[in-house]
């Protein structure tokens, strides 16, 4: 029988393992049911393709999606691996033929959809087929602490169990946070998992912020006619703006096309085939389009909106350099948009409000990431459990603005938090806007709640504008000094803000309005010779500090 390396080489054609796919291709062929986390494109689908190919009888993989499968199914009969698929689109002709080739056990792999696996009809099938290993791909859509949770893959899991042929199981995803993976392990009966570094070194992260609608789609266009002929990826939040965007880029002669769930299945599949065989540019997409599109020359993937987890935005901005070479990810972060994602949260059918509140805890750690002077690059490893030195590429590795000391203000914010709980006596700390509110001295309307205005701390930040203190705390919550709770967002102390509290821990922070406005001051005139020089030094100093301003608060500079 061929080796693993043997069969990588002379049916895949590559000279070597990548990082991981060894460790997983030996667990399986030793009989250990496993998990593999690898990033996306990191060459999940030959960890299973190899042992189909090295075990006898067939190889079943549940997939969630159509397209997915048939592409696989393409590029397996390329490499002249014989593989089906059964699924609702095909005709008699094309089921039976799929169907013999299983009876015959010509084929080595059988990809299908979970909700396949819950027809009687099929289940009796895989009864009478000799199945060595059974795959389950994209597999956090099993956990209900993962970022895309589908119950029907329960179901599945239950079937694969009772299989007379006791299949040998593995199962892969992109994405998992350590919670999941536990739940995962559990559930699967796991004995082996294997996780490599979530890091993409050809992958660059960026953000851009404070841009407003016409300030992104300017964006967009002039990214986009600077990388012409390199294919990218434009997410936007909802399937209006998917169609406003692409219509405006085909306007300004930028060769797009749409792509969401509302569109007709053809008009779907032509821009998907545009897109993967190079015809069009750039395809503008919710979050509808991608997973499992092989394509591997994406250079590029930008955000039009936030996504609603940092599961999420890492998943789909892994469809960028499959091919290793290097590419960026740019996120056009207002903070605006978190209002369109908690909607989407509110109003989500058929979910328990535990499975709603764990949403919005998701989604406030993408809010934090908007609001993190950590490199950007760590901020997502870290959220996966692992942690990495800087990047030394992403935009805030590379943000040379100065950065200033704000421990005292961040004191006078902590401890007004901690004397809130207390004037509650609860757990349930006051949300952001009542917190900033009484900071600057002001008691909000229609306010029940204790004698706030007796608190030591109140108006401890009195002069300093609303949006500021807001910013500030947004700060304290995204570099783990403060933490969002509960159903209404209370704010509370998060572990490291005790040493902040103790003066044990500097805050620094990088230009914040603060210190642009002190410069500003710093900058008055001291004899008549420079006035001049020293006046339009304050005026662009003033006219920075605005820029600034509305840069942070996401407020257009004309209001301010
Ligand atoms: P994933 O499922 O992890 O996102 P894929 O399995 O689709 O990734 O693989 C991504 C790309 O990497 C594919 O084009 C695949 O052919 C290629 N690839 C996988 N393993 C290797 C390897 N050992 N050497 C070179 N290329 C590889
Ligand atoms: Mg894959
Ligand atoms: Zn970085």
């Amino acid at each position: 029988m061929a080796t693993a390396l043997e069969t990588l080489k002379q049916t895949f054609g590559y000279e070597s393992f990548r990082d991981g796919q060894e460790e997983i291709i030996n667990a399986v062929m030793n009989g250990e049911r496993t998990l593999g986390i690898m990033p996306t494109g990191g060459g999940k689908s030959l960890t299973y393709q190899i042992p189909a190919l090295m075990l006898p009888g067939i190889t079943i993989v549940i997939s969630p999606l159509l397209s997915l499968m048939k592409n696989q199914v393409d590029e397996l009969h390329e490499a002249g691996v014989p593989a089906v698929t059964l699924n609702s689109t095909q005709n008699d002709d094309e089921y039976r033929a799929a169907m013999n080739s299983l009876l015959n056990e010509e084929a080595k792999l059988l990809y299908m959809a979970p909700e396949r696996l819950g027809s009687e009809g099929t289940y009796n099938l895989l009864n009478r087929l000799p199945i060595s290993l059974v795959v389950i791909d994209e597999v956090h859509v099993l956990s209900q602490w993962g970022h895309d949770f589908r119950p029907s893959y329960l179901a599945a899991v239950g079937l694969i169990n009772n299989l007379e042929s006791a299949p040998r199981v593995m199962a892969l995803t992109a994405t998992a946070t350590e919670r999941v993976q536990a739940d995962l392990e559990e559930m699967l009966h796991i004995q082996h998992t294997v996780r490599t570094s979530v890091v993409r070194d050809n992958l660059t992260i960026r953000m851009e912020k404070g841009l407003n609608k016409k300030g992104k789609e300017d964006f967009i266009k002039t990214y986009i006619k600077e990388h012409r002929g390199e294919s990218g990826i434009i997410y936007a939040p909802t399937r209006k703006t998917v169609d406003a965007l692409t219509e405006s880029l085909t306007a300004a002669g930028i060769n797009a096309v749409g792509y969401h769930a509302g569109m007709s299945d053809e008009k779907r599949a032509k821009a998907q085939d545009d897109f993967i065989y190079d015809r069009t540019d750039v395809v503008v997409a919710t979050n509808a389009f991608g997973m499992g599109i092989n394509k591997s020359n994406v250079r590029y993937v930008i955000h039009y909106g936030i996504p609603g987890s940092v599961e999420a935005y890492y998943q789909e901005i892994g469809r960028a350099g499959r091919d290793g070479l290097p590419s960026e990810a740019i996120l056009l972060y207002a903070a605006a948009d978190l209002q369109t994602q908690r909607f989407f949260i509110d109003n989500s059918d058929n979910q328990t409000p535990e499975y709603q509140n764990l949403q919005r805890v998701k989604l406030q750690e993408m809010a934090n990431y908007g609001a993190t002077q950590m490199c950007l690059q760590r901020y997502i490893t870290r959220y996966f459990g692992e942690d990495t030195p800087d990047c030394g590429r992403c935009s805030n590795c590379l943000d040379t603005r100065e950065a200033v000391d704000i421990t005292t203000d961040a004191q006078k914010v902590l401890s007004h938090v901690v004397r809130m709980l207390k004037s509650r006596g609860g757990e349930n700390g006051f949300g952001k806007t009542v917190t900033a509110e009484t900071l600057r001295g002001k008691v909000p309307d229609n306010f029940a709640w204790a004698n706030l205005d007796q608190l030591p701390t109140f108006g401890i930040l009195r002069g300093t504008p609303r949006v500021h203190i807001i910013s500030l705390i947004d700060y304290l919550i995204a570099e783990g000094y403060l933490r969002v709770t509960g159903q209404y967002a209370g704010l509370t102390l998060a572990p490291d803000a005790m040493a902040v509290l103790k003066g044990e821990r500097k805050v620094m922070r990088r230009q914040d309005i603060r210190s642009i406005g002190d410069r500003v001051r710093a900058g008055s005139p001291s004899t008549r010779d420079d006035l001049d020089e020293q006046q339009r030094g304050v005026f662009e100093a003033l006219r920075q500090w605005r820029l600034e301003l509305a840069r942070v608060t996401e407020i257009p500079p004309f209001i301010i």
